[in-house]
């Protein structure tokens, strides 16, 4: 029989199962994951699972269930929880993993990410990172006593885990190095009103201060202030975890992803790569994208899979993702640079808005909705077909993103 061997059983390496049952491949899948529980959703993580009354599912709660609702032994699908790949040796297609040598005739690499820890902090009591259920799980009496939080990084999760803290009564600072909100990821113009979320739901925003010490019970920034914290949580970023494969025969980038080609193929022969571990070349951009978002770890195993199965399909999604932060929906379709022009589509101080980034052809390339979910429908269309959109036209809001 030949063997499919999947590294990683989060989003990217569930969809790579189902996805190979669907295409028709018939013979073993084995799905390997480190963590202890049944594979689960993230998302929710920084959002309902901080928040519902119960205990979070999975960590002795009945709690939101975060589960995958997919039967593993129906599709066939050898599950392996709680155990390591440690080492692959590419040459001879075998995976090294504390219960024995795991050979393979085709590999798939999900391993995904892992949080950033601020230098000096790993193990310290009362700081936290949010990535894993367990993460969460020890996370919920820190809210549910209402201890006081430095939240450390005003990005994506930082201001999730704000909402959430807020939501539950906490007293919250959120401590920035740069001098906004999502600094490296977007403009002024759009994070200049992110700063007035914080300041609505209650939350002290520091910006342009970065952390210099984390002490038992405070936080020290680089000015000299001492911020009492409770808990801390850090949200600085996260790395592909990838370190297992130095040495293997797969190629890693300067990001330490894996380097996949455009059909989600690695470096070593019979191997691929999809969701937050893996990088690959967009014809649609023109540079190698790494994308952290749940919809690229959905749509990239769809490729990754049939391209095992001897397909010939390219991937250039356009890349999409959400946030829910100080109630508000934001959504976020394309990739924009610096280069292209920003159309502002609504008043950024009212509740509900849009961003345009057209490229010099007139090109829509991207595009950011603050509770506007249809501009976002349409747009990933336009987007997708690489439409013109009249800049004048993009700016009234009252006029559909379609009809632009
Ligand atoms: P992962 O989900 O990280 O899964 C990889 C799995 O592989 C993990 O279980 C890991 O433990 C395991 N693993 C790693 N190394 C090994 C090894 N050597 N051997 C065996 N197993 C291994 N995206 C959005 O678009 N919108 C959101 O609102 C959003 N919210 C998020 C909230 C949180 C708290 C987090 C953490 C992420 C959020 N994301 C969101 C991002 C999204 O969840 C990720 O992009 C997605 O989970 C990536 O899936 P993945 O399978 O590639 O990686």
């Amino acid at each position: 029989r030949s063997a499919v061997v999947i590294v990683g059983a989060g989003m990217a390496g569930v969809q790579t199962a189902m996805a190979l049952r669907e295409l028709g491949w018939r013979e073993d899948i084995t799905l390997l994951g480190d963590e202890p529980h049944p594979p689960y959703d993230r998302p929710p993580l920084s959002k309902a699972v901080l928040l519902d009354a119960a205990a979070p599912a999975g960590a002795g709660g009945a709690g939101v269930d975060v589960r995958f609702d997919v039967d593993f032994d129906a599709l066939g699908v050898d599950l392996r929880l709680g155990l390591r790949a440690q080492a692959l040796h590419a040459a001879d297609r075998i995976v090294v993993t504390e219960a024995g040598p795991l050979p393979y005739d085709h590999l798939v690499l999900a391993t995904g990410a892992y949080p950033v820890a601020l230098p000096g902090t790993a193990g310290l009591p009362g700081v936290h990172l949010l990535r894993t259920l367990d993460d969460a799980a020890a996370l919920r009496p820190v809210l549910d006593s209402r201890q006081q939080v430095v939240v450390v990084g005003a990005g994506w999760i930082g201001a999730e885990f704000a909402t959430a803290a807020r939501q539950a009564g906490c007293e919250v600072t959120v401590v920035e190095a740069a001098d906004r909100p999502l600094s490296g990821v977007l403009p002024e113009v759009v994070t200049t009103p992110m700063r007035g979320w914080y300041a609505e739901a209650g939350v002290d925003l520091r910006t342009g201060t970065p952390v210099s010490a984390v002490e038992p019970g405070a936080v020290v920034l680089a000015d000299g202030s001492r911020l009492a914290a409770g808990a801390v949580v850090v949200g600085v970023g996260a790395r592909p975890a990838t370190g297992w494969l130095a040495g293997s025969g797969v190629e890693l980038g300067e990001d330490g992803a894996v380097v996949a080609d455009d059909r989600l193929r690695t470096t070593a022969p019979g191997v691929f790569a999809v969701g937050d571990c893996a990088s690959f070349p967009s014809a649609r951009y023109g540079e190698r994208m790494l994308i952290h978002h749940w919809d690229n770890a959905l749509q990239g195993p769809r490729t990754a899979a049939a391209n095992l199965l001897g397909g010939d399909e390219r991937y250039d999604p356009v890349p999409y993702f959400w946030s829910e932060q100080f109630g508000r929906f934001v959504q976020y379709a394309g990739h924009h640079t610096d280069a292209d022009t920003l159309v502002l589509r609504g008043d950024p101080d009212s509740a509900a808005w849009s961003v345009c980034w057209l490229r010099a052809d007139g090109v829509l390339a991207a595009v950011l909705v603050v509770d506007r979910p249809r501009d976002l429908a349409q747009a990933r269309k336009l987007i997708a077909r690489s439409a013109a959109v009249d800049p004048a036209l993009a700016a009234d809001p009252t006029v559909p993103l379609a009809a632009a």
